[in-house]
């Protein structure tokens, strides 16, 4: 079977990696993928928004998958456009379909939707133009902290924890009449303020029946001890000590079963991943947004851990019997490092060589933001590799993460020392 990957980060990268080992693949494309994914398959210079160039390209080499990696494509509606021409409606798209990709491109879609189908999530109340006014009374009432929430995509910049009321106010305003993010946060939701603690959960479904994916914790802050700005992600690992069997008998319960029963009885066709952000409040799951597709760097510790073959469940997908497809998981534990450019988050150069990465050997290197240059290989971007490991238990998988991340080398180079430590 042939698979064509959209997208070009490290997520892409652990995709590659897992389908290249599948007996059934003939051959495997990436588009537009970076410097490491060419070692599983043929990288293809397109643009992952590019619909056209990817459906001529798809139906010249016998694409019978796509699998979308990134949002953006899935928001701006690649599958419905697979599904709108007759010559290209054969081809599976691994993704929803740009109304169930409102479960992550509209915060307020996604928290009408839960609360329709009684699924636990923070009080809110959403505000736009026509009643500003009304939401600067409503914050009053409030209780602190208060998190303010584009209800658009903002590159994960658009949500916003207020601890005074004036500070709310202020945000509440800037952001609706002044456009703070955009057309993004024309509409804002308010809502309570959970704490606890964040972890991920995976789902992977043909719209009927899911297969629950191994659960991760990501470290989003740039510093040691999640301390400083936050980033696309700087670690993560899988599984999750504190979400054990009970804990995760919940999240099946109270959350994924009525997340895909709620789509099926919302007429909202769904193939494809659920990524559930979510907050152990005490023991208690409560949901804190859906994505609609994996997330990186979550995918790079998950998708290891999967025993099964991948391509075998997502032709699953494809053809509406995933509950037929064996899964099985390891009990091992994956620790993710993500090597970054200096000065991330913020400015930074690229082109500089990475060298040494053919001495990690207890490791998988998953490029992300790498590309090829005069037979080199450069940085392309903030997150430029993650190292990920699995071992027996997560101290030893830490200890070999972090020593292998120190392998690698490139001017700049910035790496988390921590991950994982907070939960041992
Ligand atoms: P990202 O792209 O980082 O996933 P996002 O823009 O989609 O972010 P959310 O995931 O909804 O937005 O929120 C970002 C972060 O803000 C969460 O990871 C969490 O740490 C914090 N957060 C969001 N909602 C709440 C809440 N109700 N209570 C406490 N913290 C929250």
């Amino acid at each position: 079977m042939n698979i064509l990957i959209v997208g070009s980060g490290g997520r892409e990268s652990a995709f590659a990696y897992k389908l290249a080992q599948s007996p059934r693949l003939s051959k495997l494309f990436i588009a537009p993928g970076n410097a490491g994914t060419g070692v599983y398959g043929q990288n293809v210079p397109l643009k992952v928004t590019d619909f056209e160039g990817i459906a001529t390209f798809a139906l010249e080499n016998k694409i019978e998958i796509i699998l979308v990696g990134p949002e953006e494509p899935l928001v701006k509606g690649i599958h419905d456009y697979f599904l709108g021409r007759e010559d290209i409606k054969h081809i599976a798209v691994i993704g929803p379909q740009q109304l169930g990709a409102q479960l992550e491109g509209s915060k307020d879609f996604s928290k009408e939707f839960m609360f329709r189908h009684n699924i636990p999530t923070a009080a809110y109340k959403s505000f736009d133009k026509s009643n500003l006014e009304e939401g600067l009374t409503y914050l009053e009432t409030q209780n602190l902290p208060i998190v303010l929430k584009a209800d658009g995509l903002a590159a994960g910049k658009g949500v916003l924890i207020c601890e005074t009321i004036e500070n709310a106010k202020d945000e509440l305003t800037a952001m609706i009449a002044e456009a703070k993010f955009g057309d993004a946060s024309s509409v804002v939701v308010i809502e309570e303020f959970l704490k606890g603690i964040e972890l991920s959960v995976f789902v992977l479904t043909d719209g009927n029946s899911y297969k629950v994916l191994p659960s991760a914790k990501d470290y989003k802050r740039i510093g040691e001890g999640d301390t400083g700005l936050n980033t696309g992600g700087m670690g993560s690992i899988s599984p999750v000590p504190f979400a054990d069997e009970t804990f995760l008998s919940k999240v099946e319960e109270r959350i994924i079963k009525p997340t895909v029963e709620g789509l099926k009885n919302d007429n909202i066709p769904y193939k494809g991943f659920i990524f559930i952000g979510l907050m152990n409040v005490e023991g208690e799951p409560f949901v804190i947004e859906y994505n609609v597709r994996m997330g990186d760097p979550e995918t790079e510790s998950v998708l290891p851990r999967i025993e099964s073959d991948l391509l075998d469940l997502l032709e699953g997908v494809a053809q509406g019997n995933l509950e037929t497809r064996s899964y099985t998981v390891s009990p091992k534990t994956a620790v993710t490092v993500m090597l970054v450019s200096g000065g991330y988050p913020g400015d930074y150069e690229s082109g500089k060589v990475i060298s040494n990465i053919e001495n990690v050997k207890e490791s998988i290197v998953f490029h992300a933001g790498t590309k090829e240059v005069n037979g080199e290989v450069v940085t392309a971007g903030g997150r430029v590799i993650a190292v990920t490991t699995l071992q027996n238990d997560l101290f030893s998988a830490l200890q070999q993460a972090t020593a292998d991340a120190g392998r690698i080398f490139y001017q700049g180079k910035y790496f988390r020392t921590d991950i994982g430590f907070d939960l041992i």
